[in-house]
């Protein structure tokens, strides 16, 4: 007989549980994009994307690459930076300040992390907000904070799409978002906030982070470990959305959501890989776009 209720409870968990699809709704943005991105060539404008790489992170090399990638799918040239381990801060600025002269490029990227002897946050400063296509500039940041988006982090507006595409309302619901970060998660909360979300950030200080999860209309996990929210800290029928990002020994990536079984207690799921990771990529051509619009 409990077998029988297991079985029952899986399959009609199953049934009524969608996994988001972020690889093909980020090929859609990517069209969108290419559409854009020829009307500028018509114009004789070639878009152009500076991406800076600071040390041998492993980690940040591949996505690196599928930044690239995404540009040669669009048309947007990427000149690529590699800077060496030790390159001093003030190097860095140096370059940011060239590429915010050069008419040429649109946008500037600055992949983190950084080595721990630069401070990131006075590199962002420096990044011309009208490039700024990460949105990490403090003048984009407070553009978020008082509603005005311009050139908003891309993670968090590939998020607010997955969600429209799936005609998930983000208005009134309790959106809880594990994690703190200014590169995800305080972006993240301000773009559901100026959506009309009710917001709640759950951090490592956080105490009984449970009693909060099961809170959430839609959940956001942007921890960094894998397995860390289990099917106990989600409500029924929740939307879950998996923004962590990790390797495990054998190399499989993961998020960091125990998919198997949260999925059967969730409306909606985003799978890693395959979820917000293309849609990040997407959001970054999406931000070239305005940025030259902006440029114009
Ligand atoms: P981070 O290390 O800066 O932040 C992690 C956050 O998790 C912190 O704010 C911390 O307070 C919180 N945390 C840690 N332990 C916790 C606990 N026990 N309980 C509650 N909260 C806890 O990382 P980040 O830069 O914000 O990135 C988070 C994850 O998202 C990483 O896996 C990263 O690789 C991934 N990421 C994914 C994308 C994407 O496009 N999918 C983009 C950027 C980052």
């Amino acid at each position: 007989m409990s077998v029988f209720l297991f079985l029952c409870y899986n399959t009609l968990g199953d049934e009524n549980m969608k996994i988001i699809d972020g690889k093909k709704i980020s090929e859609k943005v990517l069209e969108e994009v290419k559409t854009d991105i020829e009307k500028f060539k018509l114009k004789k404008i070639t878009p152009t994307l500076a991406i800076i790489l600071v040390g041998n992170d492993t980690a940040s090399k591949v996505y690196v690459k599928n930044k690239t990638i995404a540009c040669q799918k669009v048309g947007v040239d990427c000149q690529e930076y590699f800077l060496d381990q030790n390159t001093s801060e003030e190097e860095l600025i140096n370059l940011i300040d060239k590429l915010n002269k050069d008419d040429l490029v649109h946008g500037i990227l600055l992949q983190s992390p950084v080595p721990k002897h630069i401070n990131i946050d006075n590199v962002f400063e420096k990044i011309n907000p009208l490039k700024d296509v990460d949105g990490f500039n403090p003048i984009n940041y407070g553009k978020l904070l008082i509603g005005k988006e311009n050139l908003t982090s891309c993670t968090s507006l590939g998020i607010v799409r997955l969600l429209e595409e799936e005609n998930i309302e983000i208005r009134g619901k309790n959106v809880v978002i594990i994690g703190r970060s200014n590169i995800v998660s305080k972006p993240l909360s301000l773009c559901m906030l100026n959506r009309d979300a009710t917001i709640t950030i759950c951090h490592s200080k956080t105490v009984d982070l449970k009693e909060h999860t099961k809170t959430a209309d839609i959940l956001i996990s942007a921890v960094g470990k894998p397995a860390f929210v289990t099917s106990d800290m989600v409500k029924d029928g929740a939307v879950v959305i998996d923004v962590g990002i990790n390797r495990l020994k054998d190399g499989t990536l993961c998020g960091d959501v125990d998919f198997e079984k949260v999925k059967n207690k969730c409306s909606y799921i985003t799978k890693v890989p395959g979820g917000v990771g293309p849609m990040t990529v997407a959001y970054l051509m999406k931000n070239v776009v305005k940025a030259i619009n902006l440029q114009l």
